[in-house]
């Protein structure tokens, strides 16, 4: 089960950044609840013949500056606090990279793996069915989160296009290609966060050449890191799913390690001549950067002092807690915060609703070069502000954030509007 007091911890970094800035109280108000969370039951048919029935959640967290938008995700410890949580971060990131939505997250409350392909595709379908009041493409736009994937992306609009009675693609995004997904959204979230640790490479102090990475989590996120950056010349040192790690100072067999998943094996089984370490061990692994790329919570008070990396990539949402943080502070550790260094997988997501909407598809160079342009762009705000005054970059982004909600917020008008 996640921490039952996420929302809570997740909202200290909220007030935080408001401590830099002049926010009126009314906007600080606004974001610190969920404006609707609907909690369902899908009773689904099981492959034996049995019914089993699944807890499911779709919080709309804040849409005052667009329709709100976040994954889905099929997890065995979801539960609503934790769905509200990512759905505040999902609000946060869209104003970091001023896409126009507000947040949302859904999840249903199950391990994936313990059901067959029909059984994935009935849960799926059941849940649109459920949801389908709630999300549409000017309202809440669903995309795949932990455990979903394009296939699931698809089952759900082909449900959302019957339950309309017509083809709406840009009720959900991260689609299969075919189906009007976009190019460059499979591995988008890995590669907003490379396209930004490179263009700050030299602020950040890190080698040009051959930077040693850690990858902890190694789903879809963590696989296209590694591709991404042993591309680019890293040594990729060890990785880690949920079984262990392996560890070589050498740089990992990435190719090897990539064709075990593919086929469902573990990383262990793809070691070759690299040590096998725990889970624990890898977060302590000498390193350039350590991107924690798969869930909530992974540094922690416990463990953020044994940390050896020069920058923390958080591909995941929420991998630091805030404990952690001052610890990583303290240490000279520089965190690239998740509202921005994993942003780039609802950017494209963006690209994706606006191609569904023009009816008109870009190439894969262009959705590369428009990612790129908002994460340098916005990454050079947020270095700049942080420098300004003197936070990190995670209080920096939560600020600059903070400013556009505030913008769309005080819009509607403030107390001192109403009053004076
Ligand atoms: N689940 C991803 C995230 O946490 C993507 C959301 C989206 O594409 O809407 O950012």
């Amino acid at each position: 089960m996640s921490n039952p007091n996420i929302l809570d911890a997740a909202l200290t970094r909220l007030d935080e950044a408001a401590k830099h800035v002049q926010i009126d109280g009314d906007v600080l108000e606004k974001l610190k609840y969920p404006r609707e969370t609907t909690k369902v039951r899908l009773l689904i048919r099981m492959d034996d013949g049995s019914r089993k029935s699944f807890l499911a959640w779709r919080c709309r967290y804040d849409d005052t500056r667009g329709p709100t938008k976040g994954g889905i995700r099929f997890h065995p410890d979801a539960t609503a606090e934790e769905v509200e949580t990512l759905a505040f971060w999902m609000t946060v990131k869209c104003a970091v990279t001023n896409l126009p939505y507000g947040g949302g997250k859904g999840a249903v409350q199950v391990d994936p793996r313990t059901l067959s392909k029909a059984e994935l595709e009935r849960l799926s379908r059941a849940y649109v069915q459920a949801f389908a009041r709630i999300i549409g493409p000017d309202r809440d736009i669903p995309a795949p989160d932990v455990y979903t994937n394009a296939m699931v992306m698809g089952w759900m609009a082909d449900e959302y296009a019957s339950i309309q009675g017509q083809s709406v693609p840009a009720v959900i995004t991260g689609k299969p290609i075919a189906l009007g997904g976009s190019l460059g959204r499979d591995d988008a979230t890995a590669r907003g966060g490379f396209y930004l640790t490179r263009h700050l490479t030299q602020r950040l102090g890190l080698p040009e050449a051959a930077p040693r990475v850690v990858v902890q989590g190694f789903g879809n996120a963590g696989q296209h890191i590694a591709r991404l950056f042993h591309g680019a010349g890293a040594r990729i040192v060890a990785v880690s799913d949920s079984r262990g790690a392996v560890h070589d100072p050498n740089g990992l067999d990435l190719d090897a390690l990539l064709a075990a998943k593919a086929e469902g094996r573990s990383v262990l089984e793809a070691a070759h001549g690299a040590t096998v370490i725990s889970a624990e061990d890898l977060i302590g692994v000498e390193c350039d950067i350590l991107a924690p790329s798969a869930m909530e919570d992974m540094i922690h008070a416990g463990n953020a002092a044994s940390v050896c990396a020069k920058v923390v990539l958080e591909l995941a949402n929420g991998p630091v807690t805030p404990e952690a943080d001052r610890i990583l502070a303290d240490k000279g550790v520089i965190v690239l915060p998740d509202i921005l260094a994993n942003a780039g997988g609802v950017t494209v997501s963006y690209f994706e609703w606006v191609q569904n909407r023009q009816g008109y598809y870009w190439s894969l160079d262009e959705v590369h070069s428009r990612l790129r342009t908002i994460v340098e762009r916005e990454g050079d705000v947020v270095w700049g502000i942080a420098q300004d005054k003197g936070v990190t970059l995670r209080t920096a982004a939560y600020i600059h954030a903070l400013g556009r909600l505030a913008g769309a917020i005080e819009a509607h008008g403030t107390q001192q509007f109403f009053t004076s």
